[in-house]
């Protein structure tokens, strides 16, 4: 499918609406990884050059619907005023802003409040949506779709204004989709991939889809414990999914007979609790005691990814080995995020708490072949789902 690009679209002199991803990390007001406001710099800074004036939606976190203080994107403008070097205004009305939107001068740059702060962003009811899209449609002669990480999302900013206004996709969703591309049409082989982070049912779509298309997968993070209690294994108090154990026994089966490699942990990193001060110790895979937690993979399963991370010409590791936020159990993240720079064919780090581990132990982005902004957005697309956000931009 092709999906019409910037340099096609007329936007000098134009109003343009702009969705981009600005959902960064925030403690206690701070914005703890800019990465994604970086990210949407090169389509927002042309515009800029072109003499549009920019309109700019974006969501933090899910308000649902709610005006929640703490969601507010006035940080977020700040910042993004800051990374381009000049003033840009801020509406915290989003329906209401059409006077400040028309108060516009070429090259000057808006952002709305929080989308999602109006319900209708995210209604399921087309009709709802609509008169959201509308709205903002009413702002602008065209519309520009940068924001990767919620293509994936039937949004009123996302999918139904593209229906509304002439469009193109900005620099940032067209380079993810190559790079994308390049993990789906072909990929060069061994093809790895390695999953961590939170949640099997984030993932299992994922690993289902990729089970017959990869070499390698390797299983970390707070999931890798619902395979090792589908194993039959005591896991203590770690992170599990118990309704998901039937449906991982099927994959390892699934795994078996297509006699794919799904690497699982041997040795774990355990801690009495949950607790950046937490004592570690490191025991075998199928030894945790009953009343520890894992939070990191072991040194010994960290050094056997890596070997099989190196080994790879194209790998793709979404989700954390561990909970990287402390530090005693960042190791294994660290060990594998090191593994990618040295791949020599393409890495791809995928998923906002990925980049942000990486850039948070220390690694820079241009050590890895590409970091994506998008976590849900780019899984699904490896699922083989089609992205709304991006069939619309047809
Ligand atoms: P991404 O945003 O990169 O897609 P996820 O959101 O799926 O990643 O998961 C990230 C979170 O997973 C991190 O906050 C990390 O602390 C957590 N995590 C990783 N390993 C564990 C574990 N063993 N127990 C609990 N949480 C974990
Ligand atoms: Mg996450």
């Amino acid at each position: 499918m092709n999906i019409v690009s910037l340099d096609k679209l007329e936007v000098a002199g134009k109003r343009v609406l702009l969705r981009c991803d600005l959902n960064v990390p925030l403690k206690d007001g701070v914005i703890t990884d800019d990465g994604r406001i970086r990210a949407s710099l090169p389509t927002i800074q042309y515009l800029i050059a072109q003499g549009a004036s920019v309109i700019i939606t974006a969501h933090l976190g899910r308000p649902k619907g709610e005006r929640k203080p703490e969601l507010s994107l006035a940080p977020v403008a700040i910042r993004l005023g800051e990374l381009l070097g000049k003033k840009i205004a801020f509406s915290s009305e989003i329906t209401g802003a059409a006077s400040v939107v028309s108060s516009l001068g070429a090259g000057d740059v808006l952002l709305l409040e929080n989308i999602r702060y109006e319900a209708a962003e995210t209604s399921k009811d087309e009709a709802e949506r609509l008169v959201l899209a509308k709205e903002l449609a009413s702002y602008a002669d065209c519309f520009v779709s940068d924001g990767f990480g919620a293509v994936h999302r039937k949004h009123a900013s996302v999918y139904d204004v593209a229906k509304l206004l002439p469009h193109a996709a900005g620099y940032l969703v067209a380079a993810e989709v190559e790079v994308l591309k390049k993990l789906t049409d072909n990929p060069e082989r061994p093809y790895g991939v390695v999953l961590g982070g939170a949640k099997v049912s984030d993932k299992i779509g994922v690993i289902s889809n990729l089970l017959d298309k990869v070499n390698v997968l390797a299983i970390g993070g707070g999931m890798l414990f619902t395979f090792l209690a589908a194993q039959g294994k005591e896991i203590g108090k770690s992170l599990v999914e118990t309704d998901l154990i039937p449906t991982v026994q099927e994959l390892l089966q699934r795994a078996e007979k297509l006699g794919v490699t799904i690497l699982l942990p041997t040795d774990i990193v355990v801690a009495p609790e949950f607790n950046i001060d937490a004592q570690p110790t490191t025991v075998n895979a199928d030894a945790i005691p009953s009343d520890q937690m894992g939070l990191d993979i072991g040194p010994d399963t960290a050094a056997s990814f890596a070997r099989a991370i190196e080994e790879c010409k194209t790998v793709f590791w979404n989700g954390p080995m561990g909970v990287f936020e402390f530090p005693n159990f960042a190791h294994g993240t660290k060990v594998v995020a090191a593994a990618l720079t040295k791949v020599s064919g393409i890495s791809v780090v995928g998923g906002g708490d990925s980049a942000a581990a990486v850039r948070k132990l220390g690694f820079a982005d241009a050590d890895f072949g590409y970091i994506s902004t998008g976590g849900g957005a780019s899984l699904e697309y490896l699922e083989g789902k089609e992205l709304p956000g991006i069939t619309a931009l047809a």
